[in-house]
């Protein structure tokens, strides 16, 4: 099945238009017509190669939101017509012990949506930044009927990556949660813990996003860059959550946690970080991290954006302006998430 898509060729050429197959619906396939795909910065960092281990040509996108158009003759939740996602994993083993757990994510075999090997079709994973996917009715989620599909794209990765570790650290109300950079990432992070019932602390390096992180449910806005403003908060947190994805002073805020206070890195910067291990020993503070979040947990986040309408802040683009989105996000110039209007991608004739 010919699906047009966008690719990078290599590191350092803009991505342009590529064609590529999709595999034939299997009895236990979804076909999915993509609608919207959302940004995420793990893109730009895959295509530019800032990872190292990028095969190209390579297709991006992880935050998938279309339409069911076929299903194979085993699939039980879905039926053409239905709205459907994808996000960042298309299949697993299935049978280890992360697995078992529900925690695809960490299987020593996941098959990531791109630049994985494809057990299936052989070569390696195409993503969402295409017209259509085919993928096995276990990793495809549910989309609620209340939300706006395009600002629910995000959801599949920003979501679920910032829903998971507060749930696993057991932020509820009252706590004193941390945000780290208001990106895709970050703008979801404040919207969940604010449903959480938490009291949220926003720290940003751009003063044109302070009114915006009010508005998205921040209780108080920091600028990271003031050390007056930073000392304010020492001692203080539960939890905060780190979204950056460049080198940044991690030390600076392992300091504002309070005793067995917790920080869950989930940005991922490609230079290795120094910390302070004063930090970490002094309250017996600990550093985490995490990734994304499996398969059942995902649709619990998505059940709760329904039931809370939460979804994401977006600034929709056609394909063709995605290298322009590329340069913005490293500016940090993102408000707050780019989606991709798939309907840009058809053949003009
Ligand atoms: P994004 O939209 O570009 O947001 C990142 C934010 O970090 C920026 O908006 C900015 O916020 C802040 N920032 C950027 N450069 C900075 C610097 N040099 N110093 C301090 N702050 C800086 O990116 P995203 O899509 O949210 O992704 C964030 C990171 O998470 C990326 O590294 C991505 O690969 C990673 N990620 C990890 C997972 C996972 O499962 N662990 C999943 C998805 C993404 P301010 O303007 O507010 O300062
Ligand atoms: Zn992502
Ligand atoms: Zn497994």
């Amino acid at each position: 099945m010919t699906t047009n898509a966008y690719a990078a060729q290599n590191a350092t050429t803009p991505l342009a238009p590529f064609n590529l197959q999709r595999r034939e619906v299997g009895p236990k396939d979804v076909q999915i017509e993509i609608l919207y795909c959302g940004v995420c910065h793990s893109d730009l960092h895959t295509v530019r190669s800032e990872w190292q281990g990028t095969t190209y040509p390579c297709v991006p996108g992880h935050e998938i939101i279309g339409r069911v158009v076929a299903v194979g003759a085993d699939v039980k939740k879905f039926k053409a017509g239905d709205p459907a996602g994808v996000g960042c994993m298309v299949d697993s083993c299935r049978t280890c012990v992360n697995c078992e757990a529900d925690l695809e994510q960490f299987c020593n075999d996941t098959t990531f949506t791109y630049n994985s090997a494809d057990k299936k079709s052989g070569g390696i994973t195409y993503g969402g930044y295409a017209d259509s996917i085919v993928v096995d009715e276990a990793f495809v989620l549910k989309i609620p009927p209340n939300l706006d599909l395009a600002a629910t794209a995000p959801l599949l990765c920003a979501g679920i990556t910032t829903y998971s570790p507060m749930h696993h650290h057991n932020v509820s109300k009252g706590q004193k949660v941390g945000i780290v950079g208001l990106g895709g990432l970050g703008h979801m992070g404040v919207k969940l813990a604010k449903a959480l019932g938490a009291h949220v602390v926003v720290f940003t390096t751009s003063a044109n996003k302070v009114e915006d992180a009010l508005r998205l449910g921040a209780d108080e806005v920091v600028n990271s860059k003031n050390a007056d403003e930073m000392n304010k908060h020492l001692n203080s947190f539960h939890f905060i959550l780190d979204t950056v994805s460049a080198q940044h002073d991690i030390t600076a805020y392992l300091l504002l946690l309070g005793r067995d206070g917790n920080l869950t890195q989930v940005g991922v910067p490609p230079e290795p970080l120094s910390l302070n291990v004063g930090s970490l020993v002094f309250g017996r503070r600990s550093l985490s991290g995490s990734l994304i979040g499996g398969i059942k947990e995902t649709q619990e986040m998505l059940d709760f954006c329904g039931e809370h309408n939460i979804t994401a802040d977006i600034e929709l683009i056609p394909i063709q302006n995605i290298n322009e989105a590329y340069d913005r996000l490293v500016k940090s110039d993102v408000k707050y998430r780019f989606v991709i209007d798939m309907a840009s991608l058809k053949p003009a004739s």
